[in-house]
């Protein structure tokens, strides 16, 4: 049994946070403060319970080193903004400092530890790094759904040497909203798989189909389900490693006699950088283009999947949809998902900030923060720091 922040005593106590604030930077400032706002639910909740709130969060891939340029710094100044309240910054997550931070904390107050990733430990969940971090906490919260299925110090290591140990708001609102696609899912079950990640997502894709009853691919990752399937793709991004992948799920797919949409047509261009456009029957990608979006008559086929959806999950963008000629696909599809009656999940890093960038967001049931641990999540796998959040018996 997992317990929920608001289940827990925590008032005066110290309570470690472990949240994903791996927000993306730009010139040393927070470029998208989504990720922060999505933990203050817990944060607040916790300062009003007049905790003493330490948190501690990763940036980047400083690769245990110390770099100045993946400082939390940034990130602590938005957070105090957003929540109009001191955040006490200590300028390492270990050591003397950081322990000095947390003892001066008052209860409803808030401190930010420095980059768990400074140190080589929290990769490879170090036994001693996990001791230090745990000495300056009486509770333990997760609220990083993000990670969750890495086995890191500040995931798996810490929660297992403290008692007090829970899951924050924002892990609740996540497991609660993925579980409810593993359970019984009002049918039809329609999944919308784009991106480029192939070979990653390709094992959520088999279990994915065991539930689905159709699956609609567009993006790259068509790209190489088109290719494995003979098409010529000309200069389109793929990934050839993954065809026998691909034609395995196809295989699987016929054997369950479920439906899997590739594109029928699709928009190309010379480079990922070229304003000008040409829509092509999927047959006839030139050799010196490359599909860079699905076009109108996929569109119009996933549409009629779309609109009869009860339930439909969403993970990758339908074309390269950060540059305004190629994201027709990926808005269309957004839109025609939102406007579904059905049960609708979005699940990953683009595809979640395609659905933003076109303000699209409250049209969805849930949108979840964690692109990797969501789909680990959706394949009925464990992931590492929720079991280290099972309380202790
Ligand atoms: P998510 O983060 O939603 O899981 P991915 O990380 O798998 O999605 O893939 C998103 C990236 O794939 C985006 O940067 C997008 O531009 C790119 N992409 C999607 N389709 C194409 C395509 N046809 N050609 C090039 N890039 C593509
Ligand atoms: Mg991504």
């Amino acid at each position: 049994m997992i317990r929920i922040i608001d289940e827990v005593e925590i008032e005066s106590k110290r309570v470690l946070v472990r949240v994903d604030f791996n927000c993306p930077m730009e010139n040393g400032a927070v470029l998208d403060d989504s990720r922060i706002r999505a933990a203050l639910p817990t944060i607040r909740h916790a300062l009003k319970r007049r905790a003493k709130v330490v948190v501690m969060s990763h940036l980047g891939r400083p690769d245990g080193k110390r770099v100045p340029e993946l400082s939390l710094e940034p990130v602590g100044i938005e957070l105090a903004k957003l929540l109009d309240t001191d955040v006490v910054l200590a300028d390492d997550c270990v050591g003397d400092g950081a322990r000095k931070v947390v003892a001066d904390l008052y209860g409803g107050r808030i401190a930010l530890l420095e980059n768990l990733r400074f140190h080589p430990g929290e990769s490879s969940n170090d036994e001693h790094f996990s001791r230090e971090l745990a000495a300056m906490a009486d509770v333990y919260v997760n609220d990083a759904f993000g990670t969750l299925h890495r086995a890191h110090a500040s995931v798996v290591g810490v929660p297992q040497l403290l008692r007090e140990r829970c899951a924050g708001l924002l892990v609740k609102r996540e497991v609660d909203a993925l579980s409810a696609l593993l359970g019984d899912v009002k049918k039809p079950y329609v999944v919308i798989l784009g991106g480029s990640k192939v070979e990653y997502k390709i094992r959520t894709i088999h279990s994915l189909l065991g539930r689905a009853d159709a699956l609609l691919i567009g993006g790259a990752m068509a790209n190489t389900f088109l290719a494995a399937r003979g098409t010529s793709m000309g200069k389109s991004l793929l990934e050839r490693e993954s065809f026998l992948l691909a034609r395995s799920v196809l295989a699987d797919a016929a054997r369950r006699s479920i439906p899997v949409i590739l594109p029928q047509d699709l928009v190309v261009a010379t480079s990922p950088d070229s304003t000008e456009r040409r829509i092509v029957p999927v047959t006839s990608v030139p050799p010196d283009m490359m599909a860079l979006d699905i076009g109108p008559a996929t569109i119009a086929a996933f549409g009629e999947h779309i609109d009869r959806a009860a339930t439909i999950f969403w993970n990758g963008p339908m074309g390269l949809f950060e540059k305004p000629p190629f994201h027709e696909g990926t808005v269309k599809v957004a839109e025609m998902a939102g406007t579904s009656m059905g049960f609708k999940v979005v699940g990953g890093g683009d595809s979640v900030e395609a659905v933003r960038m076109h303000c699209l967001n409250c049209r969805f049931d849930h949108l979840s923060t964690g692109g990797g641990a969501s789909l680990k999540f959706l394949e009925g796998k464990e992931l590492a720091g929720l079991t280290a959040l099972e309380a202790p018996r």
